[in-house]
């Protein structure tokens, strides 16, 4: 499994951090993490194969994590390069992702659900396996952000497991989602003193990586007033049970 990290911002605009998405590539097949509109531009900066593209996940409907949908299905649809295309693309997303994609599309004349490809817009339930790609089996947890968000937790075919938390305020249930998984993405939006409960912050971040116990854990969804902090220093501080990365727009790795 092979993770990048295309936006690891927020809806701020910020020059070196794009809002939200996260490459994922299996054997199988790839998953986009959140579609925001900085990230349909990142793929192709990141020499990805987008046209390829088999899956898409929105962990909910704050446009730095989806507003990206229709600008992609609108390229999608005319690019010479996805002409030829006959593989289906499937987003996957909370109960609601039909109704928005609809909006988008009723706003013009966009067509958007006619492509060149069969389009699958499929609405998953908390807790309901389903299988994202050709043999990864994923399954969602709600979180206390929107009414409709969630995050995701991937396995694929080799047994490698991600949990993406998207944004989130503090939740216990993801000392048990996340247990042992290979890669831990979090969001950790403030350094401290959070102006909102919706979201985490360090010392939250780190009681989940510290009680889940990942393989390796990822802090992402940087608000700018992380761009004053000295990111290692202050996770030495927690002495955290795994390696804690700072996502950083570009970031790749193997899991
Ligand atoms: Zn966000
Ligand atoms: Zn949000």
């Amino acid at each position: 499994m092979k993770f990048i990290v295309l936006g690891s911002g927020t809806s701020v605009p910020h020059a070196r951090r794009s809002s939200s998405g996260f490459w994922v590539e299996t054997e199988t097949g790839s998953v986009l993490l959140d579609c925001s509109p900085s990230v349909i531009h990142r793929m192709a900066q990141e020499k990805l194969d987008w046209v390829n593209l088999d899956a898409i996940w929105i962990s909910h409907f704050h446009l730095d994590h989806c507003g990206g949908l229709a600008p992609f299905l609108f390229g999608t649809k005319h690019a010479p390069q996805t002409q030829n295309r006959t593989k289906p693309l499937k987003i996957f997303g909370a109960k609601g992702l039909k109704n928005l994609l609809a909006s988008f599309d009723g706003a013009y004349n966009y067509n958007l659900f006619k492509q060149p490809f069969p389009l699958e817009i499929v609405e998953v339930e908390p807790l309901e396996k389903f299988e994202i790609l050709p043999g990864a089996v994923a399954d969602a947890l709600k979180t206390p952000h929107t009414d409709e968000s969630l995050s995701i937790r991937v396995r694929d075919k080799n047994d490698k497991t991600i949990v993406f938390t998207a944004d989130t305020g503090f939740e216990k249930a993801f000392r048990s989602f996340a247990k042992n998984v290979d890669l831990f993405v979090l969001e950790c939006s403030f350094f401290k003193n959070k102006p909102v409960e919706l979201h985490l912050e360090l010392a939250e971040a780190m009681y989940l990586i510290r009680h889940a116990k990942p393989k390796r854990a990822v802090l992402t969804h940087f608000y700018p007033e992380w761009d004053a902090v000295d990111f290692k220093a202050e996770i030495e501080k927690f002495s955290p049970p795994c390696e804690v990365i700072e996502a950083y727009d570009g970031l790749s790795f193997i899991i």
